[in-house]
């Protein structure tokens, strides 16, 4: 894929970009390595001070940084200024929380002393996707560069003014020169980049493929990973559920983003008893939604990011309905320029559509009907994926078996699933390892020395 800012609304190319040749990629490792070594030395205040300033900026920007990511990759211009304002927040938590994570932790032993000091590896490399341009990003480099690490980005190729504002901000909030660097490469030489020897780790927040590629090349050469793929978020709900409550969370868990969110809910498991309702109360909803010019104050759903991947979503779809599943709204691609996608409603799908088997990428929700809580349960663990849940019951021992028998890296009761800097967040099954945010978030980039005393 070439490196281009291409206007998803219009399919006009604005601004593209030569990728990196290898000495130019090397030349810029070799600089983040020397800025590594002045790095590591910094005092955590300092550090947490760049941090602040970081996040002054994302603030006093939103708006600007907003309009960028809504350009280059089509979400709602709210949800975009939005987006920037949250990548202050996790600026500000590791500001403020890092200190406590990496303070030395004591340990029992047979020496004097003992105890566990965590000290960062060295430059890390970030693979990140164009749906959270900014966010996927910051919530990686805010912790890492909390730890002491430096960062290499190699962003998504829809998206490079978004990477370059990056580091724009990092630099401009007082990091020194080359801590956080942007690559403006394509996916064919992130190779180049891990096996490099002065690359110690790598992040990799996308797709199946991609994360099974990066980590092949890192068990070559014997490096960390965290992978954040996909996910087919089950949202169940049982018939105790405050309906109200259940509908309007199902239509932001679906639409955010313009469906493309890795912890959207995609399958609606719901109790027989209440379906008819839940359903015909959601196509009402999905009615509403205004989709249109993502830089309009009340555009609910923009375009895609992609024309490919609307085409994707398109094939998924008249795949299911091949096989028999029904469409209740939309269905079919909007005609005109843009990669429009309308809300869908899909029901009646049998368990081999891609409804059911595949991540449906955009405004696609997909409905099933089930009797008891066992089988909801286990519909929702028959996917290959175990990204997030949201589960809807006023029943106590009904929340305590989702809580337990739910394979997913999160559950929400009664609420949507969300990323918060304050709680870990990652997947298990195909959906990834690792987590990212909080303390867990902060010690996956880390050396956990070992220190014995006589
Ligand atoms: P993608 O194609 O995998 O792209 C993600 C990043 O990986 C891009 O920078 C891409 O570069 C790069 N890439 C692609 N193939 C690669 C390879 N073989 N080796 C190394 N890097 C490679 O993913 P996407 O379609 O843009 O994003 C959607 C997917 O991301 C969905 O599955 C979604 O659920 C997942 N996602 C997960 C999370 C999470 O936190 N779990 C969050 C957001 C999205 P190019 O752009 O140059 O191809």
């Amino acid at each position: 894929m070439a490196i281009a800012t291409i206007n998803p609304y219009n399919g006009e190319t604005l601004k593209t970009f030569t990728p990196l040749t290898s000495a130019e990629i090397a030349t810029k490792l070799t600089q983040a390595q020397s800025a590594y070594i002045a790095y590591r030395q910094i005092p955590l205040t300092q550090r947490s001070q760049w941090l602040e300033k970081a996040a002054t900026l994302l603030e006093a920007n939103s708006q600007t940084y907003g309009q960028l990511m809504t350009t280059e990759m089509g979400k709602p211009l709210k949800s975009a200024v939005a987006e920037a304002k949250k990548c202050a927040w996790v600026c500000r938590y590791y500001g403020e929380k890092a200190a406590e994570f990496l303070q030395d932790q004591p340990g029992e032993s047979d020496g004097s002393a003992a105890f566990v000091r965590y000290q960062p590896l060295g430059v890390i490399l970030a693979v990140m996707p164009w749906n959270f341009p900014f966010w996927q990003v910051f919530r990686f480099a805010a912790p890492a560069l909390m730890a002491g690490n430096v960062a290499v980005l190699k962003h998504a190729s829809n998206v490079p003014q978004s990477a370059i504002a990056i580091e724009q901000i990092f630099r401009e909030a007082g990091f020194p020169d080359n801590v956080f660097q942007t690559l403006l490469i394509g996916a064919s030489q992130v190779e180049t980049v891990l096996s490099d020897q002065r690359v110690q780790a790598a992040t990799l927040t996308g797709s199946e493929p991609a994360g099974a590629s990066l980590a092949a090349t890192a068990g070559k050469y014997i490096k960390k990973t965290v992978l954040e793929l996909g996910g087919s978020d089950p949202f169940i709900v049982l018939e105790s559920a405050d309906l109200d409550k259940a509908v309007k969370a199902a239509v932001t868990a679906r639409m955010l983003n313009n469906g493309q969110s890795c912890i959207a809910a995609k399958r609606f498991i719901l109790q027989s008893s209440i379906a008819d309702e839940f359903e015909q109360r959601l196509l009402e909803k999905f009615q509403s939604l205004k989709v249109g010019d993502p830089l309009a104050e009340d555009t609910d759903i923009g375009p895609l990011a992609t024309a490919a991947i609307r085409d994707e979503l398109a094939q998924q779809v008249e795949k299911s309905l091949a096989l028999g599943a029904k469409a209740l709204i939309g269905g079919q691609p909007l005609e005109g320029p843009g990669n429009f996608y309308p809300p869908t409603l899909l029901t009646n799908i049998p368990p081999d559509a891609p409804a059911a088997r595949e991540e449906l990428f955009g405004p696609v929700a997909s409905v099933f009907r089930v009797d008891s809580l066992d089988e909801a349960i286990a519909l929702a663990n028959d996917t290959p994926l175990g990204l997030g849940a949201s589960a809807w019951t006023k029943i106590e021992t009904e929340r305590d078996r989702l809580i337990n028998d739910l394979e997913a890296g999160a559950v929400f009761i009664n609420g949507l699933v969300k990323s918060d800097p304050r709680l870990p967040f990652g997947g298990i099954k195909r959906s990834g390892y690792g987590r990212e945010l909080s303390r867990e978030g902060i010690h996956e980039f880390v050396n956990i020395k070992t220190v014995w005393l006589d």
